[in-house]
């Protein structure tokens, strides 16, 4: 069966879902074509009585103007996160608390943040005047790994440690495995390094599932799940897309989903050299999400407030994502990286087991009884193979980094991985997808098509 429409969508991520709901605006015809059973990619709500339980995305800041305007038109409620309390900065295994986001070190240490950030800031400053694929900065960092731009640009033992931690938790991979350029081409798309400290300001209640849900309902008669696209042959003014069981015809296709997904697609002409080759060597970062639900959230009442940092053990950051009004204490760990790969091949058992030793060792022996765990391993889901989003090692942005949003004839990248803001976040899937919406738009205006 052979269906038409202007624009073929890949991927019902909240990319996917974005554009759909741009063309919807334009009346445009489409389709959006899920390899899944269920729509939302990297997000996934589920719960634990009624408390909220989110195994990929969660968070947002009130900076992210995209996601902020749909939950406001569709009247989903934000919950401020907790943040009453010390929170645990556990580095070097020395133990401390502090009462703001930075750890309680000596003022050297407090000095080597400082000036960390102030470099940052200038830098992404540069970038975003430049413009990344132009900046003069674009060789030097992009051969730089973020591990050896802390190792020489920073001077103490704390403050190296935790800028570390930090930086390892907001990427999902080792220090060693992105270049500076791409933390930095990260940090200037969300507006710097201090609307980064605001990006788990709230989350979404009833779930961050809640959102990519109601635009679905809203798109119902456009969704088709449980399609994966295997094949689209295309030429300049057209393509014909292919799952398994169906084929549709389009003037344009908008491709959402991460980088390394669009090349497990067949393409009739095949990709040009560029987009293939930065396809082979963008991969995504390994995270577990591991949700812990206790009768009560205990640390508060020793003047916790859920978060900690640490450094020597598989967790790297807590949040405490209690439902308001529910009984339950639901603490929320990440476990990125290296140690996602390991656990990752642990049985169930074995690996909760060291979950729930390291988070006792944080926040004390009550913290041995959960009453339950959810967790995802992200780099075992299939379609997506990894969390949270794909950083770009030494050398990928400089050589390969323009293949990542260029149109190939009728075919438009989106997904979070091509925003030029708030990458990596919903907000830059949201960005990514109205971007390529517009694209096609502008494009078979002018071609009149
Ligand atoms: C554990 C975790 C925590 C996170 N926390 C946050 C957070 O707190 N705040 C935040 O803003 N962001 C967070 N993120 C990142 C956020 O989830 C992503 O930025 C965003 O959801 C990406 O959306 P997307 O549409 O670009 O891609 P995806 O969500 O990956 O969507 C792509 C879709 O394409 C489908 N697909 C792939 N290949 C095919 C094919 N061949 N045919 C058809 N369909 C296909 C997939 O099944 C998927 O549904 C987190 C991510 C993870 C994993």
């Amino acid at each position: 069966m052979l269906n038409h429409v202007d624009v073929v969508i890949v991927g019902a991520g909240l990319s996917g879902l974005a554009a759909g709901w741009e063309l919807r605006k334009h009346g445009k015809s489409f389709a959006i074509l899920e390899a899944q059973n269920r729509i939302g990619g990297r997000i996934l709500t589920t719960t634990h009585q009624n408390s909220i339980i989110d195994l990929g995305a969660q968070w947002v800041s009130p900076f992210q103007p995209r996601i902020q305007a749909l939950l406001e038109f569709f009247q989903i409620k934000t919950i401020p996160s907790y943040k009453k309390g010390k929170t645990i900065y556990d580095l070097h295994n020395r133990r401390m608390l502090s009462s703001t986001n930075t750890p309680p070190i000596s003022a050297q240490g407090t000095l080597d943040l400082f000036l960390a950030r102030r470099k940052i800031h200038q830098l992404t400053k540069l970038i975003k005047k430049e413009g990344i694929f132009q900046s003069s900065l674009l060789r030097k960092y992009d051969a730089l790994t973020m591990d050896s731009w802390i190792d020489r640009q920073m001077f103490s033992k704390y403050g190296k440690a935790f800028f570390r931690i930090f930086t390892e938790e907001l990427s999902s991979l080792e220090l060693s495995e992105f270049s500076f350029l791409n933390f930095l081409w990260f940090t200037q798309a969300a507006g710097g390094m201090d609307p980064i400290l605001t990006a788990e300001d709230m989350w979404i209640k009833n779930g961050a599932h809640t959102l990519p849900l109601r635009m679905a309902k809203v798109m119902h008669d456009h969704i088709y799940l449980n399609q994966p696209v295997r094949k689209i042959e295309w030429q300049d003014t057209g393509a014909t897309v292919h799952t398994d069981t169906r084929s549709w015809n389009s003037k344009k296709v908008i491709v959402a989903t991460p980088p390394a997904f669009s090349a497990k697609i067949q393409y009739d002409p095949p990709l040009p050299a560029l987009r293939e080759q930065l396809c082979q060597r963008v991969g995504q970062g390994a995270i577990i999400k591991s949700i812990i639900v206790y009768h009560t959230p205990f640390w508060r009442e020793e003047g916790l407030s859920g978060s900690s940092y640490y450094d020597c053990g598989p967790i790297r950051a807590t949040m405490d994502s209690s439902t308001p009004g529910q009984p339950h204490g639901v603490l929320t760990a990440l476990i990125g990286g290296k140690y996602a790969r390991r656990l990752g091949t642990l049985s169930q058992g074995e690996r909760r087991k060291e979950i729930i030793t390291c988070i006792a060792h944080l926040f004390g022996n009550k913290a041995l009884e959960p009453i339950a765990v959810y967790e995802k391993d992200w780099a075992e889901d299939p379609w997506s193979r990894g969390g949270y989003a794909a950083h770009f090692a030494t050398g990928v942005i400089s050589e390969y980094g323009p293949a990542l949003t260029k149109p190939v004839g009728p075919i438009h990248w989106a997904g979070t991985e091509t925003a030029n803001e708030w990458r990596l976040y919903m907000e830059g899937a949201i960005e990514s997808g109205e971007r390529a919406a517009k694209e096609t738009l502008k494009k078979m205006s002018t071609e009149g098509v």
